[in-house]
């Protein structure tokens, strides 16, 4: 089906322009349906677009939707002690919010997040989905978790909430609070999963076994949440034969990450975020690269493995993100990574070429 789908992509030819150009939201995530590729010709309403979760949420909103990012001061089971001390391997010390504003429910507080998005919003018009992104955002008890997370919906233009969680912190309580805000507000839940493979899971610390994620997907759908899982590419794990670059570890093959896709892909969730491994100042993980342990993800090698999980998902999953933002003051590899355009420039480019290529089969 999905290679029928990919057969009829609509490419409408103009013969100016020249050079590239992509919009993107506040939060640097791919939104514009027009380029304007190097040999002068413009692609319009490719399908990479109508995946991407900003074009769905405005066709389902009806207007512009950003996501403010939220800390309500939780911890992670690897954090506190209860199933470790150090947190996963590669997770700076902010728990992967570093550009989040502290909530306590007060609405100066949303604003704040709002004006981090900058100037150019018009707040007025705009919608908001409130994410509650740093830490374990269910790992705390339900009576102290549902205010913060009903909180945020008293702003108008507030659409609706977005959790990051990890797929064992999901017990009958917080389930049946989800349940409870499912039948008001549109809710996502994002899961933690990063791959599939157990030989990686424990290297990185991730603290829990695949049949976790499966229950928690299953559990939240039945909730009613919207469900969107979260993938690393690039992540190192100890391997019995050393690598060809003679390194301790070696990096998940190509068709090991893709296996995570598939996974993702039959298990029923609603979104995918791609990220590639940042090697974060202050981790374990930075310790082992500036040992020589390992290696970090070539562009090119990042946009080939994204370009192709983008066709093993189906349509129904929408792409919430294709490659994330490091914190500039802690990143350390790959330095590549900070030029994000030119990373989505790179994947859109592909996706073009693959479109061409399936053009130029069926004529
Ligand atoms: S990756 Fe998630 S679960 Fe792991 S330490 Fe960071 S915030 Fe906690």
């Amino acid at each position: 089906m999905h290679f029928f789908r990919a057969m009829i992509w609509v490419i409408i030819w103009s013969g100016s322009g020249s050079g590239s150009r992509v919009d993107y939201s506040a939060n640097n995530e791919l939104v514009t349906s027009k380029l304007q590729i190097a040999n002068g010709k413009r692609i319009m309403g490719t399908e990479l677009e109508s995946r991407m979760i900003g074009r769905r949420l405005k066709n389902e909103f009806g207007r512009k939707i950003y996501k403010l990012s939220l800390d309500i001061g939780c911890t992670c089971p690897t954090r506190d002690g209860t199933k470790g001390t150090r947190g996963c391997i590669f997770c700076s010390q902010a728990g992967s919010g570093d550009f989040s504003e502290r909530y306590t429910g007060k609405q100066e507080e949303l604003d704040r997040a709002k004006a981090r998005l900058g100037a150019k919003i018009d707040t007025g018009k705009a919608g908001y989905i409130a994410y509650f992104q740093n830490y374990t955002n269910t790992y705390a008890p339900a009576e102290y978790l549902g205010p913060l997370f009903e909180a945020p919906l008293a702003d108008k233009n507030v659409v609706g909430i977005s959790i990051a969680t990890r797929p064992d912190c999901l017990d009958p309580e917080i389930i049946a609070l989800i349940r409870r805000l499912c039948m008001c507000t549109t809710v996502f839940v994002e899961l933690g999963l990063q791959t599939v493979h157990d030989s990686t899971a424990a290297f990185i610390r991730r603290g829990f076994p695949l049949a976790d994620y499966d229950r928690a997907v299953g559990d939240l759908r039945a909730a009613g949440a919207r469900v969107v899982t979260h993938l690393i590419f690039g992540l190192p794990y100890p391997s019995d034969r050393p690598s060809a670059e003679k390194a301790e570890l070696s990096l998940e093959s190509t068709e090991m990450m893709l296996e995570s896709v598939r996974y993702v892909a039959r298990s029923g969730v609603e979104g995918v975020k791609f990220q590639l491994l940042h090697v974060l100042r202050g981790t374990d993980l930075a310790e082992l690269y500036q040992n020589g342990a390992f290696r970090t993800l070539t562009m090119d090698e990042y946009v080939d493995v994204v370009v192709r999980a983008l066709s093993i998902l189906p349509d129904s999953i929408s792409i919430h993100r294709l490659t994330g933002d490091p914190p500039r003051r802690l990143l350390i590899a790959p330095d590549w990574s900070t030029d994000k355009k030119r990373v989505l420039n790179k994947i859109r480019e592909r996706m073009v070429g693959r479109d061409q290529i399936v053009s130029d089969a069926v004529r």
